[in-house]
């Protein structure tokens, strides 16, 4: 520009049109810069990168970082591009239904699965809330729940025999995938499983009432028999016992198990029920004289079946009582909580349990020292039971313990389950 305004100048001063020059200089400066801005913008609009427009000075260097710039632009756009492509070939060949879901649980896209096992219309749902397609009220309340860890198990929209499980995972910003996987054999070993235990179990119970009936009838007569049959009669006796109580736990575990029904609608007085139980394991410790606390709420009530409820609770008490040495400390309480639910606490001050054992604890006949177990009458079935009640009252057992200090085992009911007495009182009288 320098050079140019100069040579204006020169031109203008010999021919004596200074000003005329300038302005010649200035306006053929201004057409070459319009010039060169209308050959970008040419260029820009092409979608593929031709070669780079010709220019000098500004224009030039302009020109060349700008075509960098595209060039790395458009090589990245393709990369994307054929990633994009390579991840949706690879979710169509999925073998799970995959439905990616958008703001407000929008469907986004989904594979071919996802048209079998749950019913969506191929690409025509695309757009539509999933809650509108899924209709079912366990999906439903699963939707809902937003931080979902595991998946849930309802039958799929096709065919009410397919069990799918359902699994919902956050990836981004408001956004999820659902993903659905048939499990219908599973299922189907998991119900003969049930069936089959529970058949077996109730095969046992008839023979061994009668087993337990004539050993009852020999064991009056015992005093005329050699020493020997005596104790083996005793001996029949105890096990003939543990096996019925083996028996019985198996029932109450396989009834809780398929059970579809909501639980009772008793309203179950905590309080009470602790007291009865407080006396039995006083009765159980006999000569080992525990000291067992008993602070309950009498005010809180829980709306269930009293049988299970005086199942979980005895089972974590008498529990206490067997695992505690000889005048420990047992403390039971019953109380609410912040969130207005309640936790019902066994503390004891016994043996306490390895980290390692704890996750394990609430399997059937899983028991850390088998023979002292059934040294005790144990079953191995007490903490499954207490599981699988606390499932049905959408509660949770959590268990906190340390070897040689002792443990607490903790009943997290919600509120949904939860009566008031005083609210029961004032319904009542008004
Ligand atoms: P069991 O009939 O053997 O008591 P449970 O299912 O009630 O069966 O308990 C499983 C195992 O957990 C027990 O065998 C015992 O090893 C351990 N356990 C349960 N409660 C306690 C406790 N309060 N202190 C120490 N160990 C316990």
């Amino acid at each position: 520009m320098i050079m140019v305004a100069l040579l204006a100048l020169l031109l203008g001063w010999a021919t004596g049109h200074v000003l005329l020059f300038l302005f010649l200089a200035t306006f053929g400066y201004l057409v070459w810069h319009l010039y060169n801005l209308s050959r970008l913008q040419r260029w820009l609009r092409q979608a593929e990168l031709s070669s780079l427009p010709v220019s000098r000075g500004a224009w030039g260097t302009a020109f060349d970082g700008i075509y960098r710039l595209r060039e790395g632009s458009l090589r990245r756009r393709k990369r994307l591009n054929r990633l994009l492509k390579r991840f949706y070939k690879l979710a169509a060949a999925l073998p799970d239904a995959t439905v990616m879901l958008g703001e407000h649980d929008i469907i986004e896209w989904y594979n071919k699965p996802a048209q079998k096992l749950l019913g969506l219309q191929p690409s025509a749902d695309v757009g539509q809330y999933i809650g509108n397609l899924l209709r079912h009220p366990a999906f439903r309340a699963y939707l809902d729940e937003n931080d979902s860890d595991e998946p849930i198990e309802i039958p799929s929209p096709e065919d009410e025999s397919t069990i799918l499980s359902v699994h919902l995972v956050s990836y981004g910003k408001n956004r999820r995938l659902l993903i659905a996987r048939d499990i219908t054999r599973l299922h189907r070993l998991e119900q003969m499983r049930r069936d089959f235990v529970a058949d077996v179990s109730h095969e046992l119970r008839t023979p061994l009432t009668v087993i337990a009936g004539y050993l009852e009838s020999m064991a009056d007569g015992a005093d005329e028999l050699p020493a020997d049959w005596q104790r083996s009669i005793v001996l029949m006796e105890q096990q003939t016992c543990r096996m019925q109580h083996i028996v019985t736990d198996l029932l109450f575990l396989s009834r809780m198990e398929n059970s579809v029904q909501p639980v009772g609608a008793d309203e179950v007085d905590v309080s009470a029920l602790l007291t009865a139980i407080r006396e039995d394991a006083l009765t159980l410790s006999g000569e080992s004289r525990h000291a067992i606390s008993l602070d309950a709420d009498p005010d809180l009530l829980i709306k269930g079946n009293y049988e299970e409820l005086r199942s979980v609770f005895s089972n974590l008490v008498f529990n206490a009582v067997q695992y505690t040495p000889a005048g420990g400390k047992i403390e039971i309480r019953w109380h609410r909580t912040d969130d207005h639910g309640a936790r019902f606490e066994v503390k004891d001050h016994g043996q306490g349990i390895a980290a390692h054992h704890i996750p394990r604890l609430t399997e059937r006949f899983y028991r850390i020292d088998v023979g002292r177990s059934r040294e005790k009458g144990g079953t191995g079935l007490g903490l499954a039971i207490v599981k699988h009640v606390m499932n049905r009252y959408q509660g949770h057992l959590e268990i906190d313990s340390e070897v040689g200090k002792g443990s607490l085992f903790r009943c997290c009911f919600p509120a949904a389950v939860l009566v008031s007495r005083a609210s029961r009182t004032l319904k009542a009288g008004s």
